[in-house]
């Protein structure tokens, strides 16, 4: 039997694209100052004016991605961005572009050093499909992007309103974006409710999103409705008093910006557990196994999953991986949020020795502490051995321990 305890330590129709004009007069509901999104003579709407206007002096000028014409640049800027906050984003966006500094050289890339690069930003299946778009531009497109946005929107992982940024920013295009930050800003100025990731409501702010095109300066213009979303019209508690659209803006006319947009009606986030073996060699190196291609964590190296109970270890450790365990040590438990559900992990330190060759038959391998920068960890494994490589010296797994029959 093998000695156990608790580590006692610290630790569709893409309308809205270059060629579009909309030529009807927009019938809102909005009962502010702005009459008319866009007048019916092409004139620009006050709306967009106005955020114009704003964004010259108060939006964001100095991001890394910007002052660029770059469509590769943008494109990787644009999908970290999503569900991102910019500072989270900008070190993992200078790393990338300093390791791949062209398409050429991103699909030219091992799928596994391109997940290690985005090791910590989460939703890894934006790694996957940056990795295989790449790889058909280079083979289907020269190595180039393509200039419209319907183009663009036709490759692995670039939806409809990323692909307008794209060709906006990159290309000059004239195209609507429709973001979350936008959809904040939209259903709260006029009003919008209902929920919306349905249908009906995507397709009125797609509409209205639309209808409120500038002309002329369309790159301004989204770029400022991004940096209200992400600086003024926040989530939670906007700054109304310092918004350029305060006087026009239904929700905080009528006191509504707390119900506004309107939430989806979510069953709570339900819970799932597993416990995770760090199987650690007499010479400190650990076991990493690594997950299929698609799924949760596609493609990363993560630590070998165990749910049986822990004094049963050496029956599922032997004919598996070869390896005998010595000790075993409980570390902290720790939680991880997933868009769907909340992982809560219970890991365990177990000393191993082998005893037969069997990993080569495995997709694990063994991994020095030295190696994990380069490795693609999703975060909750990281955090689990850079924590236990803070300790110094390295808590001995239940020394003295018996030794599993
Ligand atoms: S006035 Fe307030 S709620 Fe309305 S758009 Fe501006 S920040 Fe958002």
């Amino acid at each position: 039997m093998v000695a156990v305890r608790a580590w006692a330590g610290t630790a569709g129709p893409l309308a809205a694209f270059r060629d579009y004009r909309p030529l009807q007069r927009t019938t809102s509901t909005f009962a502010g100052t702005i009459a008319h999104p866009r007048t019916i003579d092409g004139r620009m709407s006050d709306f967009a004016q106005t955020l114009i206007r704003w964004q010259r002096t108060h939006g964001r000028h100095d991001l890394p991605w910007q002052a660029c014409r770059d469509p590769y640049r943008i494109w990787i800027s644009e999908i970290m961005l999503q569900q991102t906050q910019v500072d989270t984003v900008i070190p993992y966006y200078r790393r990338f572009l300093a390791r791949f500094a062209t398409i050429d050289a991103l699909a030219g890339a091992k799928l596994e050093e391109v997940l290690a690069l985005w090791s910590g930003l989460g939703y890894y299946a934006r790694a996957r499909n940056v990795h295989a778009c790449a790889r058909i531009l280079v083979a289907e497109h020269d190595g180039r992007f393509p200039a419209l946005a319907e183009e663009i929107a036709r490759l692995p992982g670039i939806g409809r309103s990323t692909a307008a940024a794209i060709a906006v920013f990159a290309f000059g295009a004239r195209a609507a974006i429709l973001d979350g930050n936008v959809k904040r800003v939209l259903c709260r100025h006029f009003g919008i409710t209902g929920d919306p990731a349905s249908s009906r409501v995507l397709a009125e702010l797609w509409s209205r999103a639309e209808s409120l095109l500038p002309a002329a300066r369309v790159d301004v213009y989204v770029q400022a409705q991004m940096d209200l979303g992400a600086t003024v019209c926040l989530r939670t508690r906007p700054h109304c008093g310092r918004c350029p659209l305060h006087d026009s803006c239904t929700a905080r006319r009528e006191g509504r910006t707390a119900e506004l947009p309107s939430r989806r009606t979510r069953p709570p986030r339900p819970q799932r557990h597993r416990q995770m073996l760090v199987l650690r060699a007499a010479d400190r190196r650990v076991l990493l196994e690594q997950r299929p291609a698609a799924g949760l964590w596609g493609g990363m190296l993560v630590l070998p999953d165990y749910d049986g109970e822990i004094d049963e270890l050496a029956g599922w450790l032997a004919p598996r991986y070869g390896l005998r365990p010595s000790a075993v040590l409980a570390l902290p438990p720790l939680r991880h949020a997933f868009t769907h559900f909340t992982l809560q992990i219970s890991p365990w330190l177990v000393d191993v020795e082998e005893t037969s060759r069997r990993l080569g038959e495995s997709t694990a391998r063994w991994a020095d502490a030295s190696s994990l920068d380069a490795l693609p960890l999703p975060a909750p494994v990281r955090r689990i051995l850079e924590g236990l490589a803070a300790l110094n010296p390295l808590p001995a797994a239940c020394a003295g321990a018996g030794r599993s029959g």
